[in-house]
């Protein structure tokens, strides 16, 4: 189960993860996009922490909505509403119950999945953050509840993966063949996000 000071904790690991490489970020962004991204996360997840310390919340999809809300109004760029969907699913996901339980979680991840991918119009294989969130959802129903390290890894080897792919969506797509030997910077932040939730429940 997932409690609501563990998905605070979650955010506030999420921002020390981004606010710590932002310039990585926004230099990946330099090489396939226009070099913004750690500035856009880091202000977006800075509003997160913000609004987090200033409420009180009763349930976990209170605090994932606001979440969302923060994400889509402070991040911008292309990533904003993507993040801002991809966490007002998972609130919606979650609705109804103080804890989250294990299938609970997985549901809604297939969502934001789902989410992302109608946004967006990105599949996975196109270099985009979609590929580290539909590994991750499709990681998480293997498994019949959460496992830290696994997770870490699945998150891990999946923003790797993009490495070696061609973009074909957001403005790293105008790079064509030359976007490839570059990380998707949008896969990284995902990156941390998902290890940010394994640190959280450990
Ligand atoms: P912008 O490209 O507008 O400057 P950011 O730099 O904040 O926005 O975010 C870029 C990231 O957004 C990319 O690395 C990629 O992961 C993600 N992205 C861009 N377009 C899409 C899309 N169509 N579907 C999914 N993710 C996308
Ligand atoms: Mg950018
Ligand atoms: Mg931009």
């Amino acid at each position: 189960v997932l409690h609501v000071e563990q998905v605070t904790a979650w955010m506030y690991q999420t921002n020390d993860k981004i606010q710590s490489n932002k310039d990585y970020l926004s230099s990946l962004d330099q090489a396939i996009g226009d070099g913004d991204h750690g500035i856009n996360m880091a202000r977006g997840f800075e509003a997160v922490v913000s609004t987090i310390a200033d409420t009180s919340y009763s349930t976990v999809s209170e605090v994932l909505q606001d979440v969302a809300k923060t994400l889509m109004s402070n991040v911008g760029g292309a990533s904003g509403p993507l993040f801002g969907t991809a966490f007002l699913k998972l609130s919606m996901g979650t609705k109804g119950t103080e804890e989250v339980d294990y299938s609970t979680f997985v549901e809604s991840m297939d969502q934001a999945v789902a989410g992302l991918q109608q946004r967006g119009k990105a599949e996975q294989g196109e270099k985009t953050m979609v590929d580290v969130w539909s590994s991750v959802a499709a990681y998480l129903h293997q498994q019949d509840d959460f496992h830290p390290k696994t997770l870490r890894k699945i998150a891990s080897s999946s923003m790797e993966e993009t490495k070696g792919m061609i973009a074909t969506k957001g403005r790293a797509s105008y790079l064509k063949e030359r976007s490839k030997g570059h990380l998707d910077p949008g896969s990284v932040s995902s990156y941390y996000i998902f290890t940010s939730l394994a640190d959280s429940l450990e």
